[in-house]
């Protein structure tokens, strides 16, 4: 165990002399070493090395671990076992590049192999629309499926089929994602993209709604600007198969689906984890809806091209939830195992599994905090003396402890004012909510940071914000905190960090290289084993599903 763990600080290393010039060699196109029928791409969204820290120290360590009945291996390490693993440089590339990637720009460029812009969806660095392996794929006849258990037009999805000047775009990019007949399988939520916008108050909006088995949850509320209702559309006019509920996916016919299974973003990990004990799931999980994709998509006597998302691991770790991120990775994790237990006896498959990038700036840190009592160790080399380090170094039970939270941050923020409106909060509640969610307690003093505000003052070159309106304070590197109110939940993470030997950078995403995981033709995976860039990456991806 000491030597697997200690190879990830070796490749770092050599990251840290390395890195650049492996971004300089990004055009040099990889050698055609051999070809497979198809392609799985799998991406954790905001699945940096630490986190997949996080989900190994918890699968090999955690007392209670859930994986103690399984080997304690997680898919992942299956993964690497079997396979080869690399790191991947994410930074928007090209002339007019920058530093940190979002992941519209990260997935557009692992979709094309060509460097992409900020916010950008399917286009090159210069807005031109590209051709993206899904594309080409279904150019060349094979099949081919999106799946995510965020919203089907969200940025990572959405980057592989549609062509947008802005990731906001989202009903744009239903629109395409419908329209083009480039994708198969489209299995995710955001069927508020593609409802008609009085789907509220509508009696036949709705009626039609009941007549495809939609139930009221799906079609609560709409985010279109028009009367178009795309989920008929793509049945009628596009041949597409449509699901809402598990029940309804198991039950699914036909090779071309669409399932839209909440009106938003899917359900988060901690709920997941929550309804799969019970059995009382009304959503597929990843690893369902990748299970049934793959069942359709490997019909086509051509290959396929499929991309999995687990995109929340990227909101808890924007909120800075290390309880959510850890059950984000678990479902994530099921996911890729569904993969790898697909793809392990078969050479016509290439499986990737990577991330768009860091999310959080997360990691396990010591402190002061809680220093460890002195010890008696029976070592020879310690006559004489006690075992008493000097700081708190985290204790393994901590990860059983953040698997046994009930709620997300989100969950928090609406117990204390589900009408978003926070202006008067106070301490009491918010040490109530965390207690009640999370296993680390809080006392009301540790809450009252929460609670603060401090007037909006910033109105730079008259991009003047709400300057009446009161913000919550942070009290370090603030213009990294840049959604609002969601703020509290950063500061929940503030509040908990001592108990939990957890410490975050950002409330946005960082640049640490990203894990590449490689399964399949050992000839087609050598070449992943290295540092590398994403538009690299896409290249070799593209090369083995299509070179001669
Ligand atoms: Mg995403
Ligand atoms: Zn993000």
């Amino acid at each position: 165990m000491t030597n697997r763990q200690a190879i990830p600080i070796t490749i770092l290393a050599l990251c840290l002399a390395g890195c650049h010039s492996a971004v300089k060699e990004v055009n040099v196109t990889p050698q055609a070493i051999s070809n497979v029928k198809n392609v799985i791409l799998m991406i954790g969204d905001g699945m940096g090395a630490q986190q997949l820290g996080l989900l190994e120290e918890y699968a090999r360590r955690a007392p209670q671990s859930i994986y103690n009945e399984t080997g304690n291996k997680t898919a992942l390490t299956k993964l690497a076992e079997a396979g080869q693993v690399g790191l991947s440089l994410t930074a928007p590339f090209g002339p007019n590049g920058s530093l940190v990637v979002d992941s519209a720009c990260s997935a557009t460029q692992l979709a094309t192999g060509l460097a992409a812009g900020s916010e950008m969806i399917g286009l090159d660095h210069n807005g031109n629309i590209t051709e993206t392996i899904l594309e080409k794929a279904k150019a060349q006849g094979k099949a081919t499926g999106l799946v995510s258990d965020t919203r089907i037009t969200h940025a990572t999805p959405a980057a592989f089929a549609a062509h947008q000047p802005h990731r906001s775009f989202e009903d744009k990019i239903a629109e395409q994602l419908i329209e083009s007949g480039n994708v198969d399988v489209l299995f995710s939520g955001g069927a508020r993209m593609f409802l008609p916008s009085d789907i509220k108050t509508d009696a036949k909006d709705r009626q039609a709604m009941v007549e495809l088995g939609a139930p009221s949850d799906i079609y609560k509320m709409s985010k279109r600007k028009d009367n178009r209702n795309l989920i008929v559309e793509a049945k009628n006019q596009h041949g597409y198969s449509i699901a809402f509920e598990r029940e309804q996916l198991n039950k699914i016919t036909g090779n071309k689906v669409l399932g839209l299974f909440a009106n938003s973003g899917m359900d988060d990990g901690i709920a997941y984890s929550a309804c799969k004990k019970t059995g009382n799931c009304s959503q597929p999980s990843l690893r369902e809806m990748t299970l049934a994709a793959l069942e359709i998509l490997s019909k086509d006597p051509d290959g396929f091209f499929l991309m999995i998302e687990g995109g929340q691991i990227d909101w808890a770790g924007h909120i800075n939830d290390a309880g959510w991120m850890l059950h984000e990775m678990l479902k994530f994790d099921e996911a890729v195992g569904a993969v790898y237990e697909w793809i392990k006896d078969r050479n016509d498959t290439l499986l990737v599994v990577t991330a768009d990038h860091e999310t959080g700036g997360f990691g396990f840190s010591y402190s002061r905090n809680n220093l460890p009592k002195e010890q008696l160790l029976k070592g020879n080399g310690m006559v004489g003396n006690k075992y008493k380090p000097n700081f708190n170094f985290g204790q393994v039970e901590n990860l059983d402890r953040l698997y046994k939270q009930t709620g997300t941050f989100y969950d928090m923020m609406k117990q204390v004012n589900g009408e978003r409106n926070f202006t008067d909060t106070q301490g009491q509640q918010w040490a109530d909510a965390i207690n009640q969610y999370s296993d680390f307690k809080v006392t009301v003093e540790q809450a009252l940071p929460i609670v603060e505000r401090e007037p909006n003052e910033y109105q730079a070159d008259d991009h003047s914000y709400l300057s009446a309106q009161q913000f919550p304070k942070v009290h370090d590197f603030k213009e990294f905190y840049v959604y609002g109110d969601e703020i509290h939940g950063n500061l929940i993470g503030r509040a908990l960090s001592a108990e939990q030997n957890v410490v975050w950078s950002t409330g946005t995403h960082t640049a640490a290289p990203v894990p590449v995981y490689a399964l399949g033709p050992k000839d087609v995976i050598k070449q992943f084993s290295t540092m590398q860039h994403h538009v690299e990456l896409a290249q070799k991806m593209m090369t083995a599903l299509f070179a001669e």
